[in-house]
Formats: structure tokens, C-alpha cells, sequence
């Protein structure tokens, strides 16, 4: 059989310590082999952000602008450690967060079912996906102590200084503290149009909770906005696809996704996103089974895995020894960027090809056949497990491959 042909490339870009080695090896066994890949590549490995001054960085997310598609390995983000290690010029900022910013897109995490591997909430049968709003709130807040006698007030003024409006927060008659936060209707909108692209590109509804009961300006304009482009732009495309669009209180959205068999988009404000994310993750399991994706407003879409470079494994790997460490989400990278170019390029092959790897995959592990994050997680009737290298694994996977 021959390969199959793309006509657009994928903007491929590399990563890191044990990912980069993963990386490699996934392309080598599992794509290379079956498709005549096209892809712009660019260097995200630490050393060559140094040496570029992250000009690398920024231009891979531009290029994403310009391809619509794109597969991103883990990455360094550099601290103080980091900096002596590979001594570097700069600090340089996260990655992830410069391509966000660039594309101006939301971050939407899902978990990857396999059989056997069971949430620890027995009543969700299908992925719940986050989608977490990156800007504002307390993330970009001002805040202070005030003493006894002191008065605390939101001042408003005019692009002159010229005071607008002005509101009592609260007349201190103890010490205390007080918070100042904010969001931009900018901000808002893109995150509802990349919520909303995701939905339709994964056909699942839409559930967004926030407190607008409470916070009557400030989380009611979130609900305004949402309903607005809703309306506006997705209505028609939701009612065709089949899926629906839901604003309730944040607190009810906590009750009825416990109760939930999944299958939904979760929307959350920024503090919401962070905290039910990691609950939601870790009700799933292993990181190595968490699959992540960014989408811009635009409908650009970057793939990537949710861990990081598994820096404790490359230790190991560096040392010569032989490491366990689960390339599935990798995998699902790649997978979700070539069933997006088979998609935006009318190229069904493509398509086709991307689910048989993940169902090859999944198979493979309900099988018997995992890496050794899984073994603890991992109980099915009549199978007894087994622990691959990463390599062996990726090599069983592809014997399921014609
Ligand atoms: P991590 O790389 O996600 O790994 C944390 C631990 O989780 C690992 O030591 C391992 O546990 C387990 N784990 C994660 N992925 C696994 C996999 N695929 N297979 C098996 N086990 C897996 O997080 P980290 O150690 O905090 O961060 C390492 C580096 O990654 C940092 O430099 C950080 O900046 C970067 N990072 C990048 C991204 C990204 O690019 N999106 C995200 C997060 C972190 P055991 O060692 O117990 O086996
Ligand atoms: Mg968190």
C-alpha cells in the first residue's frame, strides 16, 4: 500500500528532555511509515530558543496562524535551575504561553478512554473536556491590606484621569483586605468563539457556569457575551451538529457533572478552570493518558500532551537505561493534527488514517499491552497486564497496523 499523500504541512514543533526522545520514535513507528508527512518544523528545544532569543518560538506560532494546524512536543519552561543548567542568555517565558498569547486561543484538556483504565467517579462513561479562560480575574488582580478607619473605593476615571464614577468597596472599622480584579469583553468573545469552534469540531455540548446571581456586572457580562456570539455566530451550526449551548450557575455545573456520564464541554472562568481541571484530571487518572489542544478564535488549532518533558524518565534514559514512559498523548498529538489537515484539506485519508492509530492504541492497552504508569490504574477481567519500554510499546501498537 502505498503512503498516504498531504497537501498542506502540519507546523511541527519539538520539544524536550524525554518527549523529544518519544517524539522521534513516534514519527519513526507510527507516522512516517503510512503518510508522506509534510510538515514546517521548528526547533522549541530549549537550546534553540536560547540561540534564537525565542525568535523560534514566536515564529512557530506564526506559521500556525498561516498553516492552521500544528503538533507541539513538551517543553522546557525554564526557572532559575534550569538557566545555570543550560546556560542560558534569558529566562525565557513558557512557550505555551507565548504561542497562546500569539494566537490569542483557550486551552482545552480532554482525557483519552481506554477500557480497563476507569475514572474514579463511576457514573462518567464518556470524556469531560475543560476549557479554562487565561486571562484576568485574580491571575491579573491588585490587591491590598487596609488598616482599621481606612476606606477602600472603586475609582473609574476617563483616558484624561478625569474621576467618572466611584464606588464604596468597604470603610474599614478593622484591619482587613481588599482585592481588585478585571476582565476585557476582547478577551471574552475569543474565548466563547474558541469554546464554541471546539465544541463543533468535537460535537459536544456546551456547559458554562459562573455566578452571575452574586456578581452581578462582572460574571453576568461573562453569560451576556457568551449568549451574544452564541445567537449571533453558532446557534444554527450547534442546532445542525446536533449539540446545544448551556449557561447555568457554576455551582450547579459542579453537581450535574458529578452526576454526569460525560461527554460534555466544560467552560470555566479562569480560577474555576484551574482548580476543576486538576480535580477532573486526577479522577481520570494517569497524566500520560491526557490529551490537550488549543484553539483560537479563529479556528486554529495547535495539539499537544497535556504532561511535560518527563524529565525524571530522560534522567534515567541519559543514564542508558530503559524507560516506561507513556507516549499516548503524543500519540493523540499527532493523531488530532492530521484528522485536523485531513478535515480542513477535504483529505479523508488523512482522516481514516488518524483514527486507526488511535484505535490501534487503544487496543493495544485493552490488550494487556501498557506502559508502566498504567499498571496500577489498569483492571480488566481475563487480562493480565503487561509493562513495555516505550519503544517495544510503540512497536506492539504498530504490529495492529496494516
Ligand atoms: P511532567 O513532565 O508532566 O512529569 C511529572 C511526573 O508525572 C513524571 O515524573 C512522571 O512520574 C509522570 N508522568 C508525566 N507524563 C508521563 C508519561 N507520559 N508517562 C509516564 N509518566 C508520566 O511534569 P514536571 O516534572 O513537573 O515537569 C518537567 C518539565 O516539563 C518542566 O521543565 C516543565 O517546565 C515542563 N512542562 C512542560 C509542559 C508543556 O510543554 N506543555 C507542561 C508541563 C510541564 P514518575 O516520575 O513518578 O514516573
Ligand atoms: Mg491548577
Amino acid at each position: 500500500m502505498g503512503k498516504i499523500a498531504m497537501t498542506t504541512p502540519i507546523v511541527e514543533m519539538d520539544g524536550d528532555e524525554m518527549t523529544r526522545v518519544l517524539w522521534r520514535w513516534v514519527k519513526d513507528i507510527l507516522i512516517t511509515p503510512y503518510v508522506d508527512l509534510k510538515t514546517e518544523y521548528y526547533d522549541l528545544g530549549l537550546k534553540e530558543r536560547d540561540k534564537t532569543c525565542d525568535e523560534v518560538t514566536v515564529k512557530s506560532a506564526e506559521a500556525t496562524k498561516r498553516l492552521g494546524v500544528a503538533v507541539k512536543c513538551a517543553t522546557i519552561t525554564p526557572n532559575a535551575q534550569r538557566v545555570e543548567e543550560y546556560n542560558l542568555k534569558e529566562m525565557w517565558k513558557s512557550p505555551n504561553g507565548t504561542i497562546r498569547r500569539i494566537l490569542d486561543g483557550t486551552v482545552f484538556r480532554a482525557p483519552i478512554p481506554v477500557k480497563g483504565i476507569s475514572p474514579l467517579v463511576s457514573g462518567w462513561k464518556k470524556p469531560i473536556v475543560i476549557a479554562r479562560h487565561a486571562y484576568g480575574d485574580i491571575y491579573n488582580a491588585v490587591e491590598d491590606r487596609a488598616g482599621a478607619g481606612e476606606s477602600a473605593y472603586l475609582v473609574i476615571e476617563d483616558e484624561r484621569g478625569k474621576e467618572v464614577r466611584r464606588k464604596l468597596i468597604h470603610a474599614f472599622k478593622g484591619d482587613g483586605i481588599v482585592q481588585g480584579v478585571h476582565n476585557l469583553d476582547g478577551s471574552v468573545s475569543s474565548f466563547a468563539r474558541s469554546c464554541f469552534t471546539y465544541a463543533l469540531s468535537e460535537k459536544l455540548p456546551v456547559w458554562f457556569g459562573a455566578k452571575d446571581t452574586i456578581s452581578k456586572i462582572y460574571d453576568h457580562r461573562f453569560k451576556d457575551i457568551f449568549a451574544e456570539i452564541y445567537e449571533r455566530e453558532f446557534k444554527e451550526r450547534f442546532e445542525e451538529a446536533g449539540i446545544y449551548y448551556m449557561y447555568t450557575l457554576i455551582d450547579d455545573a459542579v453537581a450535574r457533572i458529578v452526576k454526569s456520564e460525560g461527554g460534555v464541554l466544560w467552560v470555566c472562568k479562569n480560577y474555576d478552570g484551574d482548580v476543576m481541571s486538576d480535580m477532573v484530571a486526577s479522577a481520570y487518572g494517569s497524566l500520560g493518558l491526557m490529551s490537550s489542544v488549543l484553539v483560537s478564535p479563529d479556528g486554529n488549532f495547535e495539539y499537544e500532551a497535556a504532561h511535560g518533558t518527563v524529565t525524571r524518565h530522560y534522567m534515567r534514559h541519559l543514564k542508558g537505561e530503559k524507560t516506561s514512559t507513556n507516549p499516548i498523548a503524543t500519540i493523540w498529538a499527532w493523531t488530532g493534527a492530521l484528522r485536523k489537515r485531513g478535515e480542513k484539506d477535504n483529505n479523508s485519508a488523512l482522516c481514516e488514517l488518524a483514527d486507526r492509530l488511535e484505535r490501534a492504541c487503544i487496543d493495544t492497552i485493552e490488550s494487556g499491552f501498557m506502559t508502566g504508569d498504567l499498571l496500577p490504574l489498569f483492571h480488566r477481567d481475563g487480562v493480565e497486564p503487561v509493562v513495555l519500554g516505550s519503544e517495544e510499546f510503540l512497536q506492539k501498537i504498530a504490529t495492529l497496523l496494516p
